[in-house]
């Protein structure tokens, strides 16, 4: 990354952020994105009290899985397929669009009726990530991915099919509203959509119930480091926010932020920093995964709350009814934040994520 360009990346975007008058690269990107350019400053304390929680469960889980006494960056995918080995089940990938679309005729949403191209298979020189582009609301959605026939990619349809379904579901005539969602709404409901692969609805197209419990841990086991995440989003930060001249620099600034956060010793060996695509195609944009997430979270709870259910899968249709009336439809019409307290009567908070 660093041989190809990614310091003179880093500076050039530093420069467009003073050309356009802003403080930073960082409160410039928020900008476009309607959010405050304080959003982040309560994270760190508000994170404080979970810290804890947090290492005690990384040490027990190093210790009983692995004969150590702490997790490292690069054990933490081993660690998901020993808790969860179910996830790496093989599967048959042929048949993928006949299990997404009974799965979403659940929710009354018939993939038949919208016009998605899939193209989830590797070949040579294919982007390993997933995609939806929106070609034209209402009317054109692709999905490019990169799948193997194991059961854990499935996650990937999911959620990139959720975004292509939220593209359908908004009103092609409001181009401008439709350029106004927030990227935290779009990739907070492909999240959720994702999220069903531990769920029932979904997996009993491939297991029984014996599954129900290994999946319940990694669920508990994800949702907890999924806190460790913020290291990448604030890092993301510092990139912009500190000279940067050598790989080196890059190093310290991600021992820097992770002791802060996390109180990590630095690492003997080189931090695993630039693995994520988006240090280079998107900057500042990970906090929408997060922030969907503390979303979907809070409407889980406002639904469930409202219907008296414990799960979104006991009224599916009635959900997607919730999800079109109180966010799909206004949505565009919000700052974020604005939105956000307008459905739960709170302000954003990560304590909504517990
Ligand atoms: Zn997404």
């Amino acid at each position: 990354m660093i041989d190809n360009g990614f310091i003179e990346l880093i500076n050039l975007r530093k420069e467009l952020a003073k050309a356009e008058g802003s403080r930073d690269f960082v409160e410039y990107m928020l900008k476009r994105d309607e959010l405050s350019s304080n959003i982040f400053e309560g994270w760190k304390d508000e994170l404080r009290s979970y810290i804890d929680i947090l290492n005690n469960k990384r040490n027990e889980l190093a210790k009983r899985y692995l004969n150590m006494n702490e997790l490292k960056p690069w054990d933490e995918e081993y660690l998901k397929s020993i808790i969860a080995p179910s996830l790496n089940k093989k599967v048959d990938m042929t048949d993928y669009y006949n299990i997404l679309r009974e799965f979403f005729l659940n929710f009354g949403i018939n993939l038949d009726n919208f016009n998605i191209t899939y193209d989830i298979f590797p070949r040579r020189n294919k982007s390993e990530w997933g995609y939806n582009f929106r070609i034209k609301t209402g009317e054109d959605s692709r999905v490019l991915a990169n799948v193997k026939n194991r059961y854990s990619e499935y996650k990937t349809l999911l959620h990139e099919s959720g975004h292509a379904i939220h593209s359908f579901l908004q009103d092609p005539n409001e181009i401008i509203l439709n350029k106004g969602i927030s990227g935290i709404i779009t990739e907070g409901i492909a999240n959720l959509f994702g999220s069903f692969i531990y769920d029932k609805l979904f997996y009993i197209n491939f297991f029984n119930k014996e599954v129900e419990e290994e999946f319940e841990k990694i669920k508990e086991y994800e949702k907890l480091s999924y806190l460790k995440f913020i290291g990448n989003i604030f890092f993301d930060h510092e990139l912009y926010r500190n000279e940067i001249f050598s790989l080196e620099d890059i190093y310290n600034l991600y021992f820097r932020v992770y002791e802060d956060l996390f109180g990590d010793k630095p690492l003997e060996e080189e931090p695993p920093f630039g693995y994520r695509i988006h240090y280079t195609t998107h900057p500042i944009y990970m906090h929408n995964y997060f922030m969907g997430d503390v979303t979907c979270e809070m409407l889980r709870k406002v639904f469930c709350e409202k219907q008296n259910v414990e799960n979104i899968s006991e009224k599916p249709t009635e959900f997607i009814g919730f999800l079109i009336e109180e966010v799909i439809k206004p949505s565009g019409l919000y700052k974020y934040e604005e939105l956000f307290e307008k459905i739960s009567g709170e302000p954003f908070s990560l304590k909504w994520y517990f």
